[in-house]
């Protein structure tokens, strides 16, 4: 008898019974994507999300426009956004530059990550010779600086460079001891994987909140490429239900709204009441999944829309 469980505890309304979300975009690269990113943008802030946060390129290579992107959120809405740093291909008085830079910007939450080596996944990562070692140097080199906000990464079905999963929470561990708030996971499709790895976190002893990475499927093929390339696994019956769609993107589109939901209100059910998602820069499936979860768009929010 899930339905009525289900009933009650959306009961919350607008307010959505205690959801809280957090969006997660990528900087453009021309005129047009960013047309794309601000139509999502303005579509989404209605929904009063905690915060929203924007991707630093590998390599640091979307250093300016990150920047820019962060800005122009702190100018023309009232989200409070968060910028991705990585440690990647620079020195660490570069990064303390782009951490100073933020907070001269009025930003208060970084994304502290390690990056991933120039010759992406499965290349040896290296560290820059005077760069930040990894995340928790970073987190620690960020708290040297500024009082801000610091959330990092968390990888329920590990980390591809980490041999075990015990490796993979030492490194959380460590990120945590040198002052992160909060992880973010790597998205997942089964969400086992999330509530064991959560348990195995909090029999560490680690109390930040494990906020749920979710990525709504909105192309099965770049999201299966993704999963190979981080480390996610990608169920069978994942493939099976987008199986034959690869040429009719409308069926496409209300299968992925139908798994990402089948997947929130499971986590919901189960306890879970904040969500991090990858929102990929488009509004729509995302816009429904948080609908499905309660939320509302704020009149508030929409009136400092109009304005902007
Ligand atoms: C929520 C989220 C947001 C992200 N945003 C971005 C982004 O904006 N830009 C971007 O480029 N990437 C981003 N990534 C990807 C991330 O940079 C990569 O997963 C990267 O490979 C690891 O970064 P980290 O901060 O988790 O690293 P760390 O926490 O430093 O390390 C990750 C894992 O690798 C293992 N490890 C690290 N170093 C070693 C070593 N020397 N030997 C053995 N094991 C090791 C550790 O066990 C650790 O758990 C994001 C990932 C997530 C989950």
């Amino acid at each position: 008898m899930d339905a009525p469980v289900r009933r009650s505890r959306f009961a919350g309304g607008p307010a959505g019974g205690g959801i809280r979300v957090s969006f997660e975009f990528f900087p453009p690269k021309t005129a047009e994507m960013e047309h794309t990113l601000w139509e999502a943008i303005g579509r989404l802030a209605p929904l009063a999300p905690a915060f929203v946060s924007v991707t630093y390129g590998a390599g640091g290579s979307t250093r300016e426009r990150t920047h820019a992107t962060v800005k122009r959120i702190l100018a023309e809405t009232a989200l409070v956004p968060a910028a991705h740093l990585t440690c990647v291909a620079a020195q660490c008085a570069d990064i303390d530059g782009v951490v100073r830079a933020y907070c001269e910007a009025g930003v208060r939450h970084i994304v502290a990550l390690r990056g991933d080596p120039p010759g992406g996944v499965g290349e040896r990562y290296a560290p820059h010779p005077g760069g930040y070692a990894n995340a928790a140097a970073l987190v620690a080199g960020i708290r040297n600086i500024a009082d801000v906000e610091i959330s990092v990464a968390a990888y329920p079905e590990k980390h591809p460079d980490s041999l075990t999963v015990d490796a993979d929470i030492d490194m959380l561990q460590a990120k945590v001891d040198a002052g992160a708030n909060r992880a973010m996971t790597q998205f997942f499709f089964e969400n086992d994987h999330y509530f064991r790895y959560l348990d195995r976190v909090r029999a560490r002893g680690i109390e930040i909140p494990i906020v749920p990475g979710i990525l709504p499927v909105q192309n099965f093929k770049q999201a299966r490429a993704f999963a190979e390339r981080c480390g996610a696994s990608v169920p069978r019956w994942l493939a099976e239900r987008f199986d034959g769609l690869d040429d009719d993107p409308a069926t496409r589109k209300l299968i992925a709204a139908a798994v990402a939901a089948e997947q929130v209100l499971d986590l919901v059910d189960r306890g879970v009441s904040d969500f991090h998602f990858y929102t990929m820069n488009r509004a729509d499936l995302v816009y429904a999944i948080c609908h499905l979860l309660g939320l509302r768009p704020n009149a508030a929010q929409e009136a400092k829309k109009a304005v902007a």
